[in-house]
């Protein structure tokens, strides 16, 4: 189960491609602040994926500032008995470390802070340790109020950091028995996009990434990443107009479902090589109203924003 046999035709070309990769790119952060960057130049919302590369530079600060806490072995054994994700983010016990993260990322973003994000930034600064968790199980749960939504970024930020630090510590054996596919195999967390991989082993094959631990599971291409369907499956992207070569546009369509009535973005590397399924995904928040119109309801969160905000 842990590995798919692919062939391309040729009988000396068959591969196996891994079915779940574990967040190992020690450089992850770094390039999705890379992406965010170019993302907002020329973009109607360029402030705000300028903050979000502010933020994910914090990121890449922060992970490998800290060893990850301890594996905790009652998960794993139960992982490997019931099939469960070993690190649930909604029953994972999480480290006081995620809240170090934190308040790492908010000195990182506060150095370049524009004026406006400062109260943010002084509000998380002052809420205690209840609070705190109380708003990163809201994260966790997709449950964030209005209220939330000018400190979800961050908190959706320091919990991606931790998880997916503690994610890369696991091994491809402890993460093989939750075969859920619609879920992520570690974390139980839904995907926030899915991406069409060029190079190596995942080569043209489609993962679905975590929206919380940035680990990928393999899922057929032309399939509902929901209900799982091929039945239905159809494609909607943003009006190409060739004068304006917003970056990545192209590359990004929506993989909507009739069955289900769910949508989740299909990103193509072969089209683009930079996409990032975090970056992308909010520099396409246009694709979300076109897909809301039909009446699709998004199927997976992006853990930087909250819905209601947009
Ligand atoms: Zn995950
Ligand atoms: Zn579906």
């Amino acid at each position: 189960m842990a590995t798919q046999i692919i062939t391309d035709g040729s009988t000396d070309r068959v591969r196996e491609a891994p079915r779940v990769v574990l967040p190992a790119n020690p450089r992850l952060f770094e390039e999705r602040a890379a992406r965010f960057a170019q993302l907002a130049a020329g973009h109607p919302m360029g402030a705000y994926l300028r903050l979000m590369a502010q933020v994910a530079s914090g990121q890449q600060a922060v992970l490998g500032s800290r060893e990850a806490a301890p594996l905790q072995q009652a998960a794993l054994e139960q992982s490997r008995s019931y099939g469960m994700p070993p690190l649930a983010a909604q029953g994972h016990a999480r480290a006081p470390l995620w809240r170090d993260d934190l308040r790492d990322i908010l000195g990182a973003v506060r150095a370049d802070a524009a004026p406006g994000v400062r109260p943010a930034l002084d509000r998380l600064a002052a809420m205690d340790d209840a609070s705190l968790e109380a708003v990163a199980d809201r994260v966790l749960t997709g449950t964030t109020l209005d209220d939330d939504a000018a400190v979800v970024p961050f908190v959706g930020a320091a919990l991606q950091v931790y998880f997916t630090r503690q994610a890369a510590s696991l091994a491809v054996d402890d993460v093989s028995h939750c075969d859920v596919a619609t879920v992520c195999p570690v974390c139980g967390t839904r995907p926030v996009a899915s991406v069409i991989r060029i190079g190596g082993a995942q080569a043209s094959l489609r993962y679905l990434v975590c929206a919380l631990c940035q680990t990928e599971w393999n899922m057929a291409r032309v399939q509902c990443s929901s209900c799982e369907t091929d039945k239905g499956v159809h494609y909607l992207s943003l009006a190409e107009n060739p004068d304006s070569d917003q970056a990545g546009q192209a590359a990004v369509k929506a993989e909507a479902c009739d069955e289900c009535k769910t949508y989740l973005k299909l990103m193509n590397q072969e089209k683009d090589p930079f996409v990032d399924p975090c970056a992308d995904d909010l520099a396409t928040l246009a694709l979300d109203l076109l897909v809301d119109e039909q009446g699709l309801a998004r199927s997976g969160p992006n853990l930087l924003f909250h819905p209601g905000s947009g």
